[in-house]
């Protein structure tokens, strides 16, 4: 049986996350899904309830180009779809459903108009998750979370990965990466060993993070703490999994930040480049997003670049460790959970 609904979402990881509230509406709605996704975000959404099938789409891979879409979207038309919705404002993606001669289209009004066959108008403010929403014509509802497909199979390899590494108490998971430089708080190896005596340490992250996973450790280790890096050796899904367990997650503008709000972990963000109003904070009800105030410079674009373009990064570097620990407690989180 086929789905009369394909989502095409091709974007980062942490927006795949922030979409599945819309594929649950349209799930409820035409029944579940299928979705065109990046190989690196098939995980997220393959064991996910509203989702029917996920299709890989390595745009910038095996297929890439025009040649990509044309191959894909002859693939898609034979599945005769009745319906497209495209979260993601690409070119790309407004021709694949094209290409897929998928009868009705439905996109945002600032994406490829022509292209589609329904528009919406995607709201300047709020949150993406809602923004997304709006492609389904849902009105805002600030109490929209997203939701990961989290198996036993991969709660117990986060258990096992935890216990391999002797935490069996409270912790605080850490996640220092972010595919944007500028984005990253410098900060997280001293954050460590301030609260290495109060709880065990977890850093998640992709195996791009290990060398300051291994970093924060060994700070850790001297301070007398126990701490697991887990940069690399788990999947998606168990990174989150991972980061349900935790009492509180410390993490930058990036997709950990999304996981933790899919799994309803206390969430403590750390803004550099970019601002919580560009609707990718948290908002938990014991979540905090923090920054620095008053940089005439922030925010300095809507991703963060690469690096500091004025090279001093002072919207990081000037956000003291003793700020972060502040944070932590206003969650309540090491209270609460042990
Ligand atoms: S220009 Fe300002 S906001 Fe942008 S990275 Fe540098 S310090 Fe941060």
């Amino acid at each position: 049986m086929t789905s009369p609904t394909l989502v095409i979402q091709t974007a980062f990881l942490g927006d795949v996350v922030l979409t599945t509230p819309l594929l649950a509406v349209l799930a409820e709605r035409h029944g579940p899904v299928d979705v065109v996704t990046t190989p690196a975000a098939t995980p997220l959404l393959e064991t996910h309830p509203a989702v029917r099938r996920v299709i890989p789409y390595a745009k910038r891979g095996a297929d890439r180009g025009i040649a990509g879409i044309l191959r894909l979207g002859r693939a898609l038309r034979a599945e005769r779809y009745a319906f497209a919705y495209l979260p993601h404002r690409s070119l790309r993606s407004a021709a694949l459903a094209l290409v897929a001669r998928i009868p009705r289209r439905i996109g945002f009004a600032d994406g490829w108009r022509l292209l589609y066959t329904g528009s919406r108008r995607r709201p300047a403010t709020g949150h993406e998750v809602d923004r997304l929403l709006a492609l389904a014509d849902v009105a805002p509802h600030h109490q929209t979370a997203p939701t990961i497909g989290l198996t036993a199979a991969d709660v117990a390899a986060a258990e096992a990965a935890l216990r391999a590494g002797g935490i069996t108490g409270a912790f605080v998971a850490l996640a220092p990466g972010s595919i944007w430089g500028s984005k990253r708080w410098p900060h997280y190896t001293a954050l460590a060993e301030r609260l290495a005596d109060r709880a065990g340490i977890v850093v998640v992250g992709s195996a791009e993070d290990a060398a300051l996973g291994e970093e924060i450790g060994t700070a850790v280790g001297r301070s007398g703490g126990r701490c697991v890096t887990l940069c690399g050796p788990l999947t998606l899904r168990q990174s989150a999994a991972v980061i349900r367990k935790a009492a509180v997650l410390v993490t930058n503008d990036s997709a950990p930040l999304h996981f933790a709000q899919a799994v309803a972990t206390p969430t403590v963000a750390i803004f550099g480049p970019t601002l919580p109003s560009f609707g990718f904070g948290p908002r938990g009800p014991r979540d905090q997003a923090l920054g620095v105030d008053g940089l005439a410079c922030r925010p300095c674009s809507a991703h963060g670049p690469a690096r500091c373009p004025l090279g001093h990064h002072l919207c990081m570097q000037s956000l003291r460790v003793e700020d972060v620990l502040h944070a932590i407690e206003e969650t309540g989180a090491l209270h609460r959970r042990d």
